[in-house]
């Protein structure tokens, strides 16, 4: 079922007549890996899978909201102490909560939403949800007077105060500044942002989900932005986003081997990002790929974030003769993203599926995906 009807016919059975609905999406990141904590460049797009949310303000102060997907409800007021228990509500509850810490207006209302973004595949189900509601809070109670930058801001600073997640800003802005058709570069240390066509002509995005999550011990995130920390203040810098491989070299003999690789990836990753963009200015989208496969080279082999299962995906594709492939997201697990041409899409499908299953036991999850509009209105 559309999940506009779905969403409209639980709003209707739940609490009667009918509210207005509001979507937002999930995200994927062409390329850019570890280079939001580097002050580096991203590059991604909203995607074709959303939640959708129906609201009605009920002139109460309380929060009345229904999960469809989960079958669940939970109600809540709208002080600090009235947080509910429920993980899922929470995400809702500190997008209230954040919206009026910043000023503005929130009243009570009743809510259902559902959505098709995979939880947790590294697709920012997340993300989706917070920026579905900061936007139509923004929208129904504040006559859309808070700008799209807090609206992101509102759905990061959930993530830290709420939920426990420290994240960047990336998942929040793609999502609420995702636009049809269009990536978005976005330069992690101003903030500045500019969009990209993207309209992929004879080829597809194909996430390829690994579905394993690696238990780490030692945290590796964290020693590896402490390499980047290192490294950038034996260059007397503030991030590696001013460093370049000559400057480098330069303290090649004064910092480990290990943060030397660490921080070559970093810099020729940013590198990759500008290169990208201008590729696709140029419509090569056999350079865009080739790029893809440098990035998952350098996660694996210079940052070492991969693992087995995600170089043998990056392996299959590389046979499979798709253009480009890498892992997506923080590594150690979940996807890779790939760009597959139309002509060889059903038999890399077939491939990877029966080589994975053949060699891990399960088959990978397969999500087709389309760039597409962020955060709106549904009429
Ligand atoms: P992701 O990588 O998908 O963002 P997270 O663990 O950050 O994974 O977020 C997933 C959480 O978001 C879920 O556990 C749930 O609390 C909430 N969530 C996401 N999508 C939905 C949905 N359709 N219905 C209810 N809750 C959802
Ligand atoms: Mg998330």
């Amino acid at each position: 079922m559309e999940l506009k009807t779905k969403v409209s016919e639980a709003f209707a059975s739940h609490f009667g007549g009918e509210g207005s609905l509001y979507a937002s999406a999930g995200r994927i990141n062409l390329i850019g890996e570890h280079t939001d904590y580097n002050g580096g460049f991203v590059f991604p797009g909203a995607i074709d899978k959303a939640i959708m949310a129906d609201i009605r303000p009920n002139g109460t102060d309380k929060v009345n909201l229904y999960s469809i997907d989960l079958d669940e409800s939970a109600s809540f007021g709208l002080n600090e102490a009235d947080a509910p228990s429920q993980q899922w509500a929470r995400y809702v509850f500190g997008v209230c909560r954040e919206t009026i810490k910043r000023g503005g207006s929130v009243k009570g209302f009743d809510a259902v939403f559902a959505g098709n973004v995979p939880l947790g595949a590294g697709l920012s189900s997340s993300a989706a949800l917070e920026s579905c509601f900061a936007f139509a809070l923004n929208d129904l109670f504040n006559g859309n007077t808070i700008d799209k930058f807090e609206l992101a801001k509102i759905g990061q600073s959930t993530e830290h105060n709420y939920c426990g997640v420290n994240c960047g800003i990336m998942d929040q802005f793609a999502s609420v500044f995702g636009k049809k058709d269009c990536l978005i570069r976005l330069d992690c240390r101003s903030l500045e942002f500019e969009y990209f066509p993207f309209k992929l002509d004879g080829y597809r995005l194909v996430l390829v989900d690994s579905v394993v999550k690696h238990e780490l011990v030692d945290s590796p995130y964290n020693k590896r932005r402490q390499s980047c920390e290192n490294v950038a203040r034996r260059l007397d810098i503030d991030t590696l986003r001013d460093a370049d491989m000559e400057m480098l070299d330069a303290v090649k003999a004064d910092i480990s081997a290990e943060d030397y690789m660490r921080a070559k990836f970093v810099i020729e990753e940013k590198e990759r990002v500008l290169d990208v963009c201008e590729a696709l200015n140029r419509g090569d989208i056999e350079t865009v790929g080739k790029l893809m496969y440098a990035t998952h080279h350098g996660l694996s082999k210079d940052y070492e974030v991969s693992c087995e299962e995600l170089d043998y995906l990056n392996d299959i594709a590389k046979e499979c003769g798709v253009t480009g492939s890498r892992i997506m997201g923080g590594g150690f697990g979940g996807c890779t993203i790939n760009l597959v041409a139309d002509g060889i899409y059903d038999n890399f499908i077939a491939t990877v599926t029966e080589k994975f299953n053949a060699r891990y036991g399960h088959q990978p999850k397969i999500y087709d995906v389309v760039i597409s509009d962020g955060a709106r209105r549904v009429e």
